[in-house]
């Protein structure tokens, strides 16, 4: 991918971050309309709404379809907005080109599925449209890369890749979990290739966009994709995390944009992926901790004792001997591993 060219020609500067916003789903041709009134009066750009929405379970909101492109060209003659829709099929793909959308992105289910992807690039030959590639559900960065060189070798110049970061499974403080690693990796072995953070579809949650907009910006991404909705309490599709125009206007302008300085964005970056993997080092902890309570009512329940030195001995050794293998000092592991036994111990007698 050595010959790309800007994303938006003429509308970012190169120092200026790329913004794009709108809402998850357009629902209606009014919701359309007017989020993108209010988005563009406060300075947006370009912008985003999805037509073919694909849900992880039957009956959610799947979109309107093909009409909502007319929409979209509306948005465009109104308010003078770049527009820009998913697409996750060759179908979408001819329909959104022969409409003229200006941009197109490739959701996470999509990018996940090198057929797929292969088809849309397939139909994408011969067009300059700007596409972007949100990388795949799971934290796959060769099947990320993959999916943005199908795009590429299908003579795509205008390309991006948006981190929406990755789904696990549990409950956890994000809706995804960001791994900033995998993107850092993706910017280190690609330097001209814009990696746009989708901050929305990371937090799941309002209150974490404005923190995970800053770390991206700190970080020196190049952009940010935010889901904004005129009504989020009524949003067919992600209420949650979907911020009025006016909410989005006030929180971008809450943002620090500092010149990118190389070498204090590497450390910056390195210190939020400690941030993040202590985050979740003490979501897995209390994770134990819960467990063991259970465990601790368990064997009140049947009278057994709470230390059985047999299982307590298999457990260490077990733990150690995995600690090893990843290369850690075998002092330390003992230190934690007792540290968290008597921990749990605690947890269990007071059950
Ligand atoms: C979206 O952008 O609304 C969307 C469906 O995103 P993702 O593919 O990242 O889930
Ligand atoms: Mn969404």
């Amino acid at each position: 991918m050595n010959h790309l060219t800007p994303l938006f020609p003429g509308v970012f500067t190169d120092d200026r971050p790329i913004i794009i916003a709108g809402p998850c789903s357009a629902e209606t041709e009014e919701q359309t309309l007017c989020t993108a009134q209010a988005l563009a009066q406060s300075g947006i750009r370009v912008f985003r709404a999805g037509v073919w929405k694909p849900r992880t379970k039957p009956g959610a909101f799947e979109g309107v379809g093909a009409k909502a492109l007319e929409w979209l060209v509306k948005v465009r003659e109104n308010t003078g907005m770049a527009v820009a829709c998913e697409v996750a099929t060759a179908e979408h793909t001819r329909l959104a080109l022969e409409t003229g959308i200006d941009a197109l992105w490739l959701g996470a289910r999509t990018s996940a599925n090198p057929f797929a992807v292969q088809e849309i690039a397939d139909t994408l030959k011969g067009s300059d449209v700007a596409v972007m590639v949100k990388n795949p559900v799971s934290p796959d960065l060769e099947l990320w890369i993959g999916a943005l060189q199908r795009i590429y070798n299908a003579g795509i110049r205008r390309i991006a890749a948006v981190h929406r970061g990755f789904p696990s499974y549990g409950a956890h403080v994000y809706r995804n979990q960001p791994q900033w690693n995998i993107p850092i990796e993706l910017r280190l072995r690609y330097p001209h290739l814009p990696v746009i953070v989708d901050p929305s579809h990371i937090g799941g949650r309002r209150s974490l966009i404005a923190p995970l907009s800053q770390q991206a910006l700190d970080m020196g991404f190049a952009g940010l994709m935010i889901e904004s909705h005129c009504a989020p309490e009524e949003a067919l599709s992600d209420s949650a995390q979907q911020l009025t125009p006016h909410a989005l206007s006030s929180m971008l302008q809450s943002l620090e944009v500092r010149p990118r300085r190389e070498e204090t964005d590497t450390l910056d970056s390195l210190r939020r992926q400690i941030d993040d993997i202590d985050a979740e080092l003490l979501d897995v902890l209390a994770r134990r901790m819960e467990i063991s309570r259970v465990i601790g009512k368990y064997k009140s329940e049947h009278r057994l004792p709470v230390v059985q030195p047999a299982r307590y001995n298999d457990v260490i050794s077990d733990r150690v001997a995995q600690g090893l293998a990843l290369g850690m000092d075998e002092r330390f592991l003992r230190t934690l591993l007792l540290a968290i036994h008597d921990e749990s111990v605690r947890q269990q007698l007071s059950e």
